[in-house]
C-alpha cells in the first residue's frame, strides 16, 4: 500500500514538473556557424516560439563543423529534459551516408515538427567576370582546373548542391569546407573564393545589396520573391532535373517526455502561423511548411524519406568521409 501511494507521489510529481516546462531557458542548437542561413531561420524562428512557450528564453549556441555533425551530436548525447534542442536542416539525412564514423544515429532523436523549405542560389564574387550564367559557364570552362567553391563542409546542402552542379557540368571544382556559408559569404564577397550554391534566406539580401553574382535558382520553377524571380532555374538554363531544395526540422533527444514534446510541438505550430516569421520567411525566399506536415509523426516520416532518396546519390557520387 505503502508502496503504491509513493509510486502515484512520484507519478504526479513528474506530471507537474512538466506542467511547468520550461521553467529555465531553452537552448537551441544551430549546427552551422552564426549568421548564415540555418542560423537565421533558427533566430527567427525563436522569436515566434517563444512567445506560445509562456515568452520562453530561447539560447541559440552555435556548434558548427562536419557539415553539421559536430552540433547534432551535442544534442544526441544531451539531457532529454527539453532544454537543449536541435534546428537541423537536410543534413539530418544525407550525414547517415556520408560519415562512415557518424558519433549519433538518427533514432537518437525525437522528432517535433518540420518548419520550412528553402530553395538555393547559384552566387559568385562580386568581381567574377561574367553577367549571367551563360556567361558564367564560358567562364568556367576557361578556368578549368583553377575554379574553387565554398560550402559548409560535407553533409551540409551547399556541398550537396555543389555536388550536383559539378556532377551535372562534368567538371571538378577545388572545394573549400568552411563550418557554416555565414562566415563563406563573407568570403565571397572578398573574393577570396569564387563561387558558391546557397540557401536564399543567405543570399537574398547579399543579392539585393549587389555584394554577390547571382546566376540561377536550384528548383524546377522560378522563385517569387520579388528580388530572386528574375533569376533562371538551373533545369531551364540546360540542367534538366536539377532540383535542389532543403527543409529545417526542430529535434530534441531520445527520451525526452512526451509531454515536452507535446508542447513544444504545439508551440512551433503557433509559432509558424505567426505572420512577422511568415512574412520574414517568404521575404527570404522560404516557405513555411503547411499544417499538415508539423505532426512529429509526419516529420519522422519525412526524414527517412530524405534518407531514403539521397542515400543512393550520396553513394553512387562516392562521397564520404570518416
Ligand atoms: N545551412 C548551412 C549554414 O547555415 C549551410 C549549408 O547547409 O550549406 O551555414
Amino acid at each position: 500500500m505503502k508502496r503504491i501511494l509513493l509510486a502515484t507521489v512520484a507519478a504526479f510529481t513528474v506530471t507537474g514538473a512538466w506542467a511547468e516546462y520550461p521553467e529555465k531557458p531553452i537552448t537551441i542548437v544551430v549546427p552551422f556557424s552564426a549568421g548564415g542561413p540555418t542560423d537565421k531561420v533558427a533566430r527567427d524562428f525563436a522569436e515566434a516560439v517563444r512567445k506560445p512557450l509562456g515568452n520562453a528564453t530561447i539560447v541559440i549556441e552555435n556548434v558548427g563543423g562536419a557539415g553539421g555533425t559536430l552540433g547534432a551530436t551535442r544534442v544526441a548525447k544531451a539531457a532529454p529534459d527539453g532544454y537543449t534542442l536541435l534546428l537541423h536542416h537536410i543534413g539530418m539525412a544525407t550525414s547517415p551516408a556520408l560519415y562512415r564514423n557518424l558519433q549519433y544515429k538518427t533514432e537518437e532523436f525525437e522528432y517535433l515538427g518540420l518548419i520550412n523549405e528553402v530553395p538555393m542560389t547559384l552566387i559568385g564574387k562580386p568581381t567574377l567576370p561574367a553577367a549571367n550564367y551563360a556567361e558564367l559557364l564560358k567562364w568556367i570552362d576557361a578556368n578549368k582546373g583553377k575554379v574553387n567553391l565554398a560550402n559548409a563542409g560535407l553533409g551540409a546542402a551547399s556541398h550537396l548542391c555543389g555536388l550536383l552542379f559539378q556532377s551535372t557540368l562534368k567538371v571538378d571544382m577545388t572545394t573549400v569546407p568552411y563550418k557554416g556559408t555565414g562566415p563563406a559569404m563573407t568570403d565571397l564577397i572578398g573574393g577570396q573564393v569564387d563561387l558558391m550554391c546557397d540557401q536564399t534566406t543567405n543570399t537574398t539580401g547579399q543579392i539585393e545589396g549587389g555584394k554577390v553574382k547571382a546566376f540561377a535558382v536550384t528548383t524546377p520553377k522560378r522563385l517569387t520573391t520579388p528580388t530572386l524571380a528574375k533569376l533562371p532555374t538551373l533545369d531551364e538554363s540546360g540542367m534538366k532535373g536539377f532540383n535542389v531544395s532543403i527543409w529545417h526540422g526542430l529535434y530534441a533527444p531520445k527520451g525526452t517526455p512526451k509531454a515536452v514534446i507535446d508542447k513544444v510541438n504545439a508551440a512551433l505550430k503557433v509559432a509558424l502561423k505567426d505572420p512577422d516569421f511568415d512574412k520574414r520567411q517568404e521575404a527570404l525566399g522560404a516557405v513555411v511548411v503547411t499544417d499538415a506536415r508539423t505532426s512529429p509523426a509526419e516529420h519522422k516520416k519525412w526524414v527517412a524519406a530524405e534518407i531514403d532518396k539521397w542515400g543512393p546519390v550520396i553513394k553512387a557520387a562516392g562521397q564520404y568521409a570518416d
